[in-house]
């Protein structure tokens, strides 16, 4: 029998003891904000400074020195280097912290925060500094077309295709920190459990798609996930 293939997904819960606000929670980014200001691609065309200040803000705090991976980061992270089949970990998360911790086997189905895509010439490039209506495309050289490279409600999630193949062919699906509110990543392990796997979600809370997973434990990321993570290596 081949090694069990594993996905795992994960949502803003898992980064919030690292100093990253969740969306939904109560003091959480959508207490602050509206999504139609700030992350619609209706709002970027209507207000793109509005829309810039709002990733400048949160660029520049996920490259404060306090932000950094938590211990659900690196248990992740020594998961795919010990897991002896099939790995995937889809994020929804555009912060880089999994690959700071050392996740290589990654997508980030919601884009990338440190990254800038041109809208003129398509060019994905890394980007650290603000960003504003006038900058210019490194790739390209055209003046204003730069936007986060983020997908905003209304967009298509990044390598559907591929994470659709590793769902259909997952025998254990895991889902950390997500409060199932977004589509699809909220209906992925309705896919899981169409492909047979074992379910899990593992959350501060029951989310909306709790209903769907054949296990659920609740705690705090840092302390349920490494203990998650020790259990699986110790019975695979
Ligand atoms: P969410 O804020 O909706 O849910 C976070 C979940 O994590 C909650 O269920 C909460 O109980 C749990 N949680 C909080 N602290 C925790 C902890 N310490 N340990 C474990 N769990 C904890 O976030 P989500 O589910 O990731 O939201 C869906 C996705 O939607 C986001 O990840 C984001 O990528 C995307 N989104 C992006 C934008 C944008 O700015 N472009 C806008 C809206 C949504």
């Amino acid at each position: 029998m081949s090694a069990a293939a594993l996905v795992v997904l994960t949502g803003a819960g898992i980064s919030q003891e690292s100093g990253l606000d969740t969306f939904r929670d109560p003091n959480g980014i959508w207490s602050k904000y509206r999504v139609e200001d700030v992350a619609t691609p209706e709002a970027f065309a209507r207000d793109p400074c509005k829309v810039h200040a709002f990733y400048n803000m949160r660029r520049r705090n996920l490259l404060a020195g306090h932000v950094k991976p938590n211990a659900a980061h690196a248990a992740l992270a020594e998961l795919e280097r010990r897991w002896p089949g099939e790995f995937l970990l889809v994020t929804q998360n555009i912060d880089d912290l999994h690959e700071r911790a050392g996740s290589t086997r990654l997508i980030h189905m919601h884009g990338e925060m440190r990254k800038v895509r041109c809208t003129a010439c398509g060019a994905v490039v890394p980007n650290d500094t603000d960003l504003s209506v006038d900058a210019a495309c490194d790739a390209c050289a055209k003046a204003g077309g730069l936007r986060p490279h983020v997908v905003w409600f209304g967009e298509m999630p990044l390598e559907m295709a591929r994470i659709g193949e590793a769902l259909s062919g997952c025998d254990l699906f895991v889902s950390i920190g997500t409060s199932g509110n977004v589509y699809p990543a909220a209906s992925f392990v309705a896919e899981a459990n169409a492909a047979g796997a074992r379910t899990v979600e593992l959350n501060l809370e029951p989310s909306l798609a709790r209903s769907h997973f054949a296990e659920t434990r609740y705690g705090k990321a840092t302390e349920i996930v490494p203990a998650f993570v020790a259990e699986v290596l110790a019975t695979h």
